[in-house]
């Protein structure tokens, strides 16, 4: 007799599935039945949308049948990629599908012309011509069966499996898992892990009746399926939210738990650091600062992030709180991404501080290792109130006294581990300051255990930038300005793109433009910075450019985040399609950081794509670095927009942050609700969420 099936029975056992099936599956991580049943349709093609090709308008989702008539390859401007495209024709009209990507290899190769096809995806203008890109594309055989008349899921493309075969083995595991009947004394085939109040609540489908839903769509909900909206979807998005807000809950619960010394006010050093400054703080400083105030003279740690745009002056509200600290007897590390950036802020700190009697250091990784053990030991005698530095701070052998706190600058470059290892078998308090500004909800899933305090006030008397895009074909014009403001006394920078595989590229590209440089403009100072240079050559060259001795500074983005020269009031971006929307504004960010009229220009290169130049015209429309954030989100995706290193995002398989913030609030409410009830999970209708739980949260990093 054959054993019923289980959600966790190997996939091999699915009728229909053979070895050379089953290896497929595995290789694409389908090792049990539950497993493919978790592999959704990445979208849906109501077929009852039928058109014909003379009535398309761009953006609609559309579903139609066609002819092929060409297959093609191109190759993609310089690089070794190649565009496929297919052009398809009804007796309406024709029409490109194109595509960037190969699916897998030979994928194109099972298109020939005459054959019919079936095309489903979205309608884009484009250079004035309607397209298909990456459209969902299955040749039409004369003995398929016939499935008018309905929503059909579609899967990511896979080798050996067809689309028909793949809605095939879902329904058989569907039916055999979920429709048989049951008997009095047998379990329900799936495990319901969301107490019913829980589902009540939020209105939420059982996990057995939405993934059933999922991949054998009711037509009458199609329009909701389309969009994601469907109640078997809410479901399937809600819960994967929920593991990470549970999990960020939970870790929030259990800082709250800690101890950290409780810190005095320091009101007199305050103030007389505020009177030694050259200007007045900004209300949207002094209100983040009571913020950081009030968190810490509690005896839990603070964990708090402030978000503020490029400029708006965070490193002073930092100074601010190493203050209360070092009036309470104890000792604040700062950490930042770079070697240029650490001496930033040991020359400003000692500017400001040490008047005051804070002792100051900086410690970085290529320092001489005589110098290195004189700060260690200064470190731990206590006779050092702040240190600066880069990673190197995160050593082992770097011992605090009694570390107070912890400030990580531009934290989007630090994941949560490296936060944690900087707590030295000690419990002081976290300041994290970000540099780019994130969308709120990145914010709540990335930093979803700390508390936000927004800097959102610019010091006054800054002139806005004017930032202008321009072809590479103007760049001479470019330049002529350049020599100008130049010559009035200001400083510029002009920035290389520095991509990671073909660095050495870039690389030649600034030095080679540096050479073209010197040699164009023989009487002005200009000086090259990149990451290949040692550090104590990137501080000489950077104190040189501080000083004014350099006047235009030729660079890779090394220069990127934090730097400050007042004088610097313009940046040409070379390439400037080759960067991320933030990371532009960043860059931009180097200048307009006095009273100086400052510009910042974007050079595009040749060939770039329309999506390129629509990037480009967000910056040159705005210097809202909130907007940008969201434009860029929006474009590049959440795991792009962070950058591969950023850890704590999981990968989601159905929701998307974008797309689906109302749901994701929801599970961050629902996860919230259930840990101030039952903070432990130990109530019994709360027992599949603590099984489950753990097996999340191994899976979320952080
Ligand atoms: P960011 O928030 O980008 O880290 P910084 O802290 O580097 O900005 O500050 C940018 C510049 O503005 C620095 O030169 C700093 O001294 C100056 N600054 C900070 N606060 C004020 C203020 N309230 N008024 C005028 N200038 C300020
Ligand atoms: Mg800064």
């Amino acid at each position: 007799m054959r054993v019923a099936l289980q959600p966790d029975t190997d996939i091999q056992y699915l009728k229909g599935v053979g070895p050379k099936l089953g290896a497929i599956l595995r290789h694409r991580g389908v090792a049990t039945v539950a497993d493919l049943l978790e592999w959704y349709p990445r979208a849906y093609e109501d077929r009852r949308a039928m058109r014909n090709i003379a009535s398309l308008e761009a953006g609609q989702v559309v579903s139609l049948e066609a002819t092929v008539r060409s297959v093609r390859s191109m190759p993609m401007g310089k690089s070794h990629r190649r565009i496929y495209e297919i052009v398809i024709a009804d007796s309406s009209g024709r029409i490109a599908c194109k595509y960037f990507r190969v699916p897998y290899k030979g994928y194109f190769e099972r298109f020939t012309t005459q054959q019919t096809v079936r095309v489903a995806g979205k309608v884009i203008l484009y250079r004035g011509r309607l397209e298909f890109h990456h459209p969902d594309l299955q040749v039409v055989y004369e003995d398929d069966p016939k499935v008018a008349d309905q929503l059909i899921p579609l899967y990511t493309d896979t080798e050996g499996l067809s689309p028909a075969k793949l809605r095939k083995l879902m329904q058989t595991a569907l039916s055999e898992l979920l429709d048989r009947p049951s008997s009095a004394s047998s379990q329900p085939a799936m495990t319901e892990v969301m107490p019913v109040w829980m589902r009540e609540k939020y209105q939420l489908l059982t996990r057995a009746q939405a993934l059933k839903q999922i991949h054998q769509p009711p037509t009458e909900e199609a329009a909701d399926y389309l969009k994601f909206r469907a109640p078997a979807q809410r479901r399937i998005i809600f819960e994967e939210f929920f593991w990470m807000e549970l999990h960020m809950a939970r870790r929030r619960l259990g800082m709250q738990r800690e101890q950290a010394p409780a810190m005095a006010p320091a009101p007199k050093m305050i103030e007389q650091l505020k009177k030694s400054l050259p200007f007045a703080l900004t209300n949207a400083q002094l209100r983040v600062f009571k913020e950081i105030e009030r968190d810490l003279s509690e005896p839990h740690p603070m964990h708090r992030l402030v978000q503020g745009d490029v400029g708006s002056g965070k490193t002073l509200v930092a100074l601010l709180s190493t203050l209360v600290v070092k009036e309470s007897g104890y000792q604040s590390a700062m950490m930042v991404p770079t070697e240029i950036l650490a001496e930033q802020h040991f020359k400003s700190s000692e500017r400001f501080l040490s008047p005051l009697g804070v002792r100051v250091a900086c410690l970085t990784g290529t320092m001489k290792e005589r110098e290195h053990s004189e700060i260690r030991e200064r470190l731990v005698a206590g006779e050092i109130d702040l240190l600066i530095g880069t990673h190197a701070l995160i050593e082992n052998d770097v011992l605090f006294k009694k570390l107070g706190l912890v400030i990580i600058d531009e934290q989007h470059r630090f994941g949560v581990e490296q936060r944690m290892r900087l707590k030295k078998n000690q419990s002081p308090h976290f300041l994290v300051m970000t540099a780019t500004p994130i969308p709120r909800t990145l914010a709540m899933t990335v930093y979803g255990d700390l508390d936000v305090s927004i800097i959102d006030e610019m010091p006054p008397g800054r002139s806005p930038i004017v930032t202008r895009k321009v072809f590479s074909s103007k760049r001479d014009l470019v330049f002529d300005f350049l020599y100008q403001q130049v010559k009035k006394g200001r400083q510029a920078y002009v920035i290389y793109p520095l991509v990671e595989e073909s660095e050495k590229i870039d690389l030649k590209n600034a030095v080679s433009e540096y050479e073209t440089l010197r040699a164009r403009f023989p009487d002005l100072r200009i000086g090259l910075l990149h990451g290949k240079m040692k550090g104590d050559e990137k501080e000489a060259v950077m104190d040189l450019f501080r000083t004014g001795e350099i006047q235009v500074l030729v660079s890779t983005t090394v220069i990127e985040v934090g730097v400050d020269v007042p004088n610097a009031n313009l940046i040409i971006i070379e390439h400037a399609e080759r960067f991320g929307l933030s990371q532009l504004h960043q860059l931009r960010g180097r200048v307009g950081r006095g009273e100086l009229k400052s510009y910042c220009v974007l050079v595009l290169g040749y060939a770039i794509s329309e999506e390129a130049i629509q990037r480009a015209d967000v910056i040159v429309g705005t210097t809202d670095g909130f907007k940008i954030a969201e434009a860029d989100l929006e474009i590049r995706g959440p795991g792009e927009f962070l950058g591969r290193r950023q850890s704590g995002l999981p990968g989601f398989r159905m929701a998307n942050l974008v797309r689906d913030i109302t749901l994701l609030q929801e599970a961050r409410a629902a996860a919230r609700d259930i840990l101030e009830h039952d903070p432990e999970l130990r109530e019994p209708h709360h027992k599949f969420i603590r099984d489950t739980m753990s097996v999340h949260s191994k899976a979320i990093v952080g």
